[in-house]
């Protein structure tokens, strides 16, 4: 199976959201072999998830809370984002460990209520520039795996996907070369192999794809990608989708 996550971030409001999901939807047909996920913001879960009911696109929540109810202002619940249709939900996404300063202790809470819950959650992991020029990238991505990944039990950890996404990489239109991106993913697969005895989890790429350079990541062997840009954009979208056969 390979996967193509669309995440609109913080980019689009809910009539946008309707009409970018109206575009896609239009254009998917039904298809075995790949998986498309649209991650519309919070605030437009719920009517871009009455868009897409009737077609294969599945839905996404860019963020989850690591405790199901109570007092907790401001923040959303995995019943609440079931109810709405939910199946996929982005943790530890780069924005919000660098910007709103999650750490690696949340996200294995945030990894496990979402597991917990029957939703099937995308680790990101990914290292910064300045690890990366200090030969620190294949370090800090096994400790983000070893830590995100603590609370799961071996039947969770059958469910998640992971998304190698580079920090630098992630809007800047400076996408990872291909031969980086496959020494991560072979690095990737042996910290899941020998930590997890896991063999089959997904990994994503994600760091400025487009339709012209996604192919190199999916030879690579990358399950598909996590697309932040390029998902805005429904022909680029679309176009991607065509290219990872
Ligand atoms: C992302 O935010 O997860 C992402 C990959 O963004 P972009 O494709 O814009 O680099």
């Amino acid at each position: 199976m390979k996967y193509l996550i669309a995440n609109w971030k913080m980019n689009l409001g809910i009539k946008e959201s309707v009409e970018l999901s109206k575009k896609i939807s239009g254009e998917i047909e039904s298809d075995k072999i790949k998986t498309i996920v649209l991650c519309p913001s919070f605030a437009s879960l719920a009517e871009v998830s009455e868009v897409i009911k009737k077609s294969s696109l599945k839905l996404g929540a860019q963020d989850i809370f690591w405790v199901n109810k109570g007092a907790f202002t401001g923040e959303v619940g995995a019943p609440e984002l079931k109810e709405i249709g939910v199946e996929f939900v982005i943790v530890g996404h780069s924005e919000r460990r660098h910007i709103v300063g999650e750490t690696d202790e949340v996200i294995a809470k945030k990894m496990k209520l979402a597991a917990d819950f029957g939703l099937r959650p995308i680790l990101c992991v990914g290292e910064t520039g300045d690890e990366r020029e200090n030969e620190q990238a294949e370090k800090r991505v096994a400790e983000q795996l070893d830590l995100g990944l603590q609370l799961l039990d071996n039947a969770q950890i059958s469910k998640i996907l992971i998304a190698y996404e580079p920090v630098w990489a992630i809007g800047t239109g400076k996408a990872c070369s291909p031969d980086d991106a496959l020494s991560m993913f072979v690095l990737i697969k042996k910290v899941l192999q020998e930590k997890f005895s896991e063999n089959n989890i997904p990994i994503l790429y994600g760091g400025s794809t487009d339709d012209k350079n996604i192919a190199s990541y999916i030879e690579a062997g990358y399950a598909g990608a996590l697309v932040g840009g390029s998902s805005l954009k429904p022909l680029t979208f679309l176009k991607m989708k065509e290219a990872i056969e």
